[in-house]
């Protein structure tokens, strides 16, 4: 398998850089880039709305980067104009590439905002891959393994078609992603451009939302409140748990090739949200938190566990390196120092 790679980004501009992936993308970004000679020039770019994201993540980044990081309020459903207005042509030479990462991601967020999230993953990335085009940028779309569903095949290889439910409470987030799959194969096809997007597996950290609602951040939340962990069934379904730091590396090492088909990253170690309940309930919950069973949420997947082999193969040097338990004690340590 042979591709193109270039060895640094120059500007890149990130839609949802409130949010818990796209601020860590940032950051991760400017500091790869202090640590070489970076160019008095050089930027990111973040955009976002703040429909689910921090605007502490915006401000630690503006902090920590005054220079070089500059931020857009913006629906990006809404038509581009005033990002082309507010960006100068000499800043919009220096973009390699637009990641459109702007998406409610955790299922009570994108129900509640079901129709942004079935924008913002279309109309939204339309825009995005235009004014890719019109600037010479690569789009890099951030998918998710909702695009296999229901998987009746485990792990869940990137040829695996998947077991999706289009009229159901997860629709307007699993086939958004899978039409914005749809629409960069065509993108290519049509205009021979070369955007590309990444299968994201369960991923968590510090700067997620405390209110996010996903399983990690609410047991940990739940557990330093002394409140009760809350399981949605009977706890059987399983996922694969990825700390942020690891998706982010393999993320910016599939960027920086040419790569247009999709390449899952996450972690294979894979637990029942049982065993979860009980790590967090084990190390850090008050006395008096107990595990409780509530009603299994529809269409929940019963199983999800990424194959890794593909990106193992593209990128040998790319693997999760941090386990559960660390992953936890570090969001722990991030929620008991953030949250109020
Ligand atoms: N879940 C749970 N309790 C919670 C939150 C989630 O039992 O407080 C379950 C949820 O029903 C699912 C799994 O944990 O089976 C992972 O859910 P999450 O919302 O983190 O992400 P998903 O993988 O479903 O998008």
């Amino acid at each position: 398998m042979s591709y193109t790679s270039t060895s640094h980004y120059k500007s890149v501009l990130i839609t949802g850089v409130s949010g818990f992936l796209g601020s860590h993308l940032a950051e991760s970004i400017l500091v790869e880039s202090s640590l070489g000679n970076i160019k008095e020039d050089y930027r990111v770019i973040g955009i976002d709305n703040f429909c689910t994201g921090l605007a502490s993540n915006v401000t630690y980044l503006k902090q920590k980067f005054p220079k070089n990081f500059l931020f857009i309020e913006k629906d990006v459903i809404q038509p581009w104009d005033d990002v082309n207005s507010i960006l100068t042509e000499a800043i919009k030479s220096e973009i390699s590439h637009v990641f459109h990462f702007a998406s409610p991601a955790s299922p009570p967020h994108y129900q509640r905002l079901s129709l942004e999230t079935l924008w913002v993953n279309t109309l939204g990335l339309s825009h995005a891959l235009r004014f890719a085009d019109d600037i010479g940028a690569r789009v890099i779309f951030s998918s998710t393994s909702e695009v296999y569903g229901d998987p009746d095949v485990s792990p869940q290889p990137e040829n695996y078609w998947g077991n999706v439910n289009s009229f159901g409470p997860r629709a307007c987030y699993d086939e958004a992603k899978r039409f914005g799959e749809a629409l960069i194969y065509s993108w290519n096809l049509r205009h021979q451009t070369k955007h590309g997007l990444v299968r994201i597996f369960n991923t968590y950290g510090p700067r997620m939302n405390p209110n996010d609602g996903r399983v990690i951040i609410n047991f940990l939340v739940q557990a330093l409140a002394g409140q009760d962990l809350t399981i949605y069934g009977d706890g059987r379904q399983t996922r694969s748990f990825c700390f942020v730091a690891d998706l982010i590396n393999g993320i910016k090492k599939y960027a920086l090739t040419d790569i247009t088909f999709p390449v899952n990253f996450g972690n294979d170690r894979e637990f029942t949200v049982l065993e979860l309940a009980e790590k967090v309930q084990a190390h850090f919950a008050k006395k008096q938190s107990q595990i409780v069973f509530l009603e299994k949420a529809k269409d929940d997947p019963a199983q999800r566990r990424p194959d890794l082999s593909l990106a193992k193969k593209l990128f040998p040097e790319w693997g999760p390196k941090v386990t559960l338990e660390e992953g936890l004690s570090k969001t722990a340590q991030w929620l008991q120092l953030n949250s109020r």
